[in-house]
């Protein structure tokens, strides 16, 4: 298939979704690690479609969800220090952290600035050689490349005011994290396709030998989601668990070499927190030693108090699939993606926002 049209193509899904019902038989647990695969699956609304027997799961895939209140609260803290200013993506400007956010912070007088990438960040220390700009950098694999390649760039232009909070966080560590909890009993994984496009398909095989669950890569379209589903359900039928690419005109087996090789040049791995999970160890990524004068951890004194979360806010056990959105007593009343009370309502890729959006998806 060549063109977008054909990953929609609704009597190509009716006869995926055909097959995947004739062979379906044991009832299954399925959870997508990744945002832009939830909202996806909610707007073409395939839960609904799947047979009874598949159930649907949301794990812990949105970048700014993840991210930790005492995190948050050290963003906060570093934009409150004269002369500094920080440079975020939009969604994390509004998450709330433990008492305030970087939007309140802005609002009191802290210049913060959203940014579209690491370019404009760099954009900002050239043209303000006399403050401090530190980029609050945030996602996984697949945003820790460009991040890597702005210290480089920074190192080139000598660039002396540019910083990086490194909040990156790496995916198949807190899959087995996840798994290792045993709170949700899960028989296949859909595999995020950006992540993916950088790390290739091996950095999952040890789900499939070890914890003996299914995997699939998948694309975004409704196409590439059933079909991951359909591969998902005939390794789970065939007891024969393995990390299918089912998004192969995204992602080479082999991953983004140049990617990963950036991403090694600048960061190394450590734990890292993630909220609702808490410290994870190799799932973080810190500047290496060799860079950390761009490091914003190792250059500024950064001082929070205790961290808490949101009262009544259950994000982190939806995070790990173990409850859902409408369970939250706040969802739809005091929470809304106009008045977020915690990060899984703010970001367009969170499990709260995609309900709020798309409805509960199943009924279930
Ligand atoms: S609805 Fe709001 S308060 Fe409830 S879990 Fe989601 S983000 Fe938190």
């Amino acid at each position: 298939m060549k063109y977008v049209e054909e990953y929609r193509d609704p009597e190509l899904g009716k006869k995926l979704l055909e097959k995947i019902r004739q062979y379906s038989h044991k009832p299954i647990k399925l959870m997508e690690f990744c945002g832009g695969h939830t909202v996806a699956i909610f707007k073409y609304g395939l839960r609904q479609l799947l047979p009874p027997n598949i159930e649907m799961l949301s794990g812990p895939g949105c970048p700014v969800c993840v991210t930790a209140a005492p995190d948050l609260d050290k963003a906060i803290a570093l934009s409150k220090i004269p002369n500094v200013i920080i440079t975020s993506f939009g969604d994390m400007v509004r998450v709330p952290g433990s008492y305030s956010s970087l939007q309140q912070a802005k609002a009191e007088g802290s210049d913060v600035r959203i940014v579209y990438s690491t370019q404009d960040a760099l954009a900002i220390a050239q043209e303000n050689p006399d403050k401090a700009v530190v980029f609050i950098g945030i996602g996984f694999e697949t945003t820790a490349p460009t991040v890597a390649a702005s210290i480089l760039q920074a190192e080139q232009e000598k660039l002396k005011n540019y910083y990086i909070l490194s909040l990156h966080k790496i995916c198949p560590p807190i899959m087995k994290a996840i798994l290792d909890r045993g709170e949700v009993k899960i028989n296949g994984i859909i595999y995020p396709g950006h992540v993916s496009a950088i790390i290739g398909a091996k950095p999952y095989q040890f789900i499939a030998d070890d914890y003996h669950i299914a995997g699939a890569i998948a694309g975004f379209e409704p196409i590439d989601l059933i079909h991951a589903v359909d591969s998902l359900v005939m390794q789970i039928e065939h007891d024969h668990p393995m990390v299918e690419n089912t998004y192969r005109r995204g992602v080479k087996d082999a991953g983004n070499i140049p990617a990963l090789r950036l991403m090694d040049a600048v960061f190394e791995v450590g734990e890292a927190n993630w909220r609702g999970i808490g410290m994870v160890p190799g799932s973080g990524l810190n500047v290496r030693e060799k860079y950390a004068k761009y490091d914003a951890e190792k250059n500024f004194t950064i001082k929070t108090a205790p961290s808490k979360e949101p009262k009544g806010c259950i994000c982190g056990a939806v995070l790990r699939g173990v409850s859902t959105p409408d369970k939250c007593k706040l969802f739809r009343k005091t929470c809304t993606p106009e008045h977020p009370v915690g990060p899984c309502m703010v970001s367009s890729e969170g499990s709260c926002a995609t309900y709020y959006q798309y409805g509960d998806g199943d009924g279930r």
